[in-house]
Formats: C-alpha cells, sequence, structure tokens
C-alpha cells in the first residue's frame, strides 16, 4: 500500500451516497447510485476541493503564498482555489481563458468577490499558457513572494491523490449499502479526478469500471492525458506500481459543440432529473456525462448491471452562468 502525503482538511467529507430511485424506476436498466461531490462545501463544492487538500498543503509545506493557476472563465476549479486562498490567507492569481468580455456572473463573480487577483486571455493566447504561467512565476519571485504553480484543474501527479482518498470512501459508502456497482460513471475534463479513480479503486481492491465521459477533446486525448498524470504520480510517489496496464475507458461521444457549450438535449436531461430527483447537474461536465450514461442504459449497453453510480462532481455556479440557455 502506498501512503497518503500531507493534506489539509477542505472538503466536507464523507459525501452521501445515495441511489435515485424515482429515476431508475424510469428506465429498464440498473439500479443508479449518485455519489455527492457536488456537497463537499457551498463555496467550494465540487471534485476540485479533494484534489486541492494535497496541492494546497504541498504549496504550504513549500513555504509559498501565492498561488496561480488557469482555466476557463467558468472554470470551478478556478472558483475553488480562489475561495480556498482567501480562508488560507494566500495571495491568487487566475489566468483564465475566453474569447468574449466575460460577464461578472457565477464562478467569475465569487472569484471576484474573494479578491483573486484575475488576467483573462483569449484561446489563442492560451496556446502558450506555459509561457504565461512562467511570466508570472518570474513577476511574483522578482517581488519577492513564493509563486506556486497548479496546473489546470489541479490535475497532476499531487492532485492525483484527492480521488485516490475518495476511492477509499467510495469503498466504505459500498460496504455500508451492502452493495457491488459494476461502473463507477463521471465527467472528465482536466483528466485528474478520472486518474484518481483509476487508480484509486486499484489500489482499494474494487472491482469496478471507471467510465468517464469526455467534455471536451478525445478519447485518445483521455488516454495521454490520464496516463500522464498517473506516471508522475507513480514517479513521485509509487515507483514499485506499474501504472501502464491500468484501462482507461472515456467515451468521447457525449461532447457536444464544444467545451462549456452543451445541446439543448443536455438542458433537457439536466431539467428532468432537477425535477425529478431534486439533484441539479451543469452544463458543463454532469449534465453531457449524465445525459450520456443515461443514453447508454436506454440502448441497452448496461443491461447486465445491478449498481451504477455516478459522481456528481459539482458545477452549479457554471449553470447559473448560462441562465439565458435554460428558457424560463
Ligand atoms: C473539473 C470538473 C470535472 C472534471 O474533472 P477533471 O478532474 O478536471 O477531469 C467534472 N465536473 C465538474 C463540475 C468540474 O468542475
Amino acid at each position: 500500500m502506498v501512503s497518503l502525503p500531507e493534506n489539509l482538511s477542505l472538503a466536507q467529507t464523507p459525501t452521501p451516497l445515495h441511489s435515485l430511485d424515482r429515476l431508475t424506476a424510469q428506465l429498464n436498466g440498473p439500479r443508479i447510485w449518485i455519489k455527492r461531490d457536488d456537497l463537499t462545501g457551498c463555496l467550494t463544492s465540487g471534485n476540485k476541493v479533494r484534489k486541492l487538500e494535497f496541492l494546497l498543503a504541498d504549496a504550504i509545506a513549500n513555504g509559498c503564498d501565492t498561488l496561480i493557476t488557469s482555466g476557463g472563465v467558468q472554470s470551478n476549479h478556478c472558483r475553488a482555489v480562489a475561495v480556498l486562498g482567501a480562508q488560507l490567507g494566500l495571495n491568487v492569481h487566475l489566468l483564465l481563458r475566453s474569447d468574449i468580455e466575460p460577464a461578472p456572473v457565477g464562478n467569475l463573480l465569487l472569484d471576484q468577490l474573494v479578491g483573486a487577483t484575475i488576467s483573462h486571455y483569449s484561446k489563442q493566447e492560451f496556446n502558450q499558457l506555459d509561457a504565461i504561467f512562467s511570466h508570472w512565476q518570474e513577476h511574483y519571485r522578482e517581488q519577492g513572494a513564493k509563486p506556486y504553480c497548479i496546473p489546470t484543474g489541479g490535475s497532476n501527479g499531487m492532485g492525483v491523490w484527492g480521488y485516490i482518498a475518495a476511492a477509499e470512501e467510495l469503498k466504505a459508502d459500498f460496504a455500508r449499502e451492502n452493495i457491488s456497482p459494476s461502473r463507477l460513471v463521471l465527467a472528465t475534463g482536466s483528466g485528474g479526478t478520472q486518474a484518481g479513480l483509476i487508480v484509486g479503486c486499484a489500489l482499494h481492491n474494487i472491482p469496478i469500471s471507471i467510465e468517464a465521459f469526455a467534455v471536451c477533446d478525445n478519447a485518445a486525448y483521455f488516454e495521454r492525458k490520464v496516463r500522464d498524470d498517473l506516471r508522475q504520480w507513480q514517479q513521485q510517489f509509487a515507483p514499485h506500481i506499474d501504472v501502464e496496464e491500468f484501462p482507461i475507458n472515456t467515451n468521447d461521444q457525449y461532447v457536444g459543440p464544444d467545451y462549456g457549450a452543451a445541446g439543448p438535449e443536455v438542458f433537457a436531461t439536466l431539467k428532468e432529473l432537477a425535477a425529478l430527483e431534486g439533484v441539479i447537474l451543469d452544463p458543463v461536465y454532469t449534465g453531457k456525462a449524465f445525459h450520456g450514461m443515461l443514453q447508454q442504459i436506454r440502448q441497452g449497453h448496461y443491461r447486465d448491471d445491478t449498481d451504477i453510480v455516478f459522481v456528481h462532481t459539482g458545477g452549479l455556479f457554471g449553470l447559473l452562468a448560462q441562465q439565458d440557455q435554460l428558457n424560463y
């Protein structure tokens, strides 16, 4: 077994695991469970805070005082870093990507409220993201500060720990409910949650297939990205573990128009689930993955499964930034 590195207690965990009985009754398929990682905190809600428990512990252990990170303009990750930075007394500089003048709503509004420094870049400028990070790192060093860079989504060898730890929590959930789910379904964007669950379920001997639905890019991209994160983790923490053979299952059929943009079918699924179960998904991540999962069930792909678990990774503030798409 590999021992967990130092970490901060930042997430409200364990999060609930419960079944969606009315939805299950409507479908001719497995019982659907939901792991409520949308409840890891109010301002820190979602999956990113689990990774940040390890990343921010590392930042503090290294004496850093300024967090630099990047993402889309409505990044849930950047919002979590901004909020946690304010809570921990660390400066935060966000590098945000958008091609239009962004409205101060949703996650961006919260970033501003908690006092993060924000630099906006176009998608084209973001192609040079490494150089942008280096520029700001240098800038803070010249000022005598100690910057700590966190990659987009907090997905790197250290961030992988967040969902390794969550896998142990899931194991306890399954034992308590007396279930052995065959599939764990989630949305994947920067790959760190997927990577963590893959290695976490393996380390904790949970026999389950990890099925990630891409919200951007394609399956080949995630094969590379997730494998890279796993290799980084292995090199830093677990040289005796072979990460080359772990299966990486990514379904890229439900990405939709673009990252951050969902088709009407995703909004329809989101509205139906909200009214049926009182669970609210988001259009950027969880709505696409949940819609994809329902399509797989309707097409009979999960016919032999008895229980499957959807990981609700959060995203509510991103939904609020797309209120015009809801047509109320
Ligand atoms: C970031 C995010 C994801 C994807 O997680 P990754 O580890 O980046 O792949 C899924 N859902 C929500 C709501 C997110 O904010």
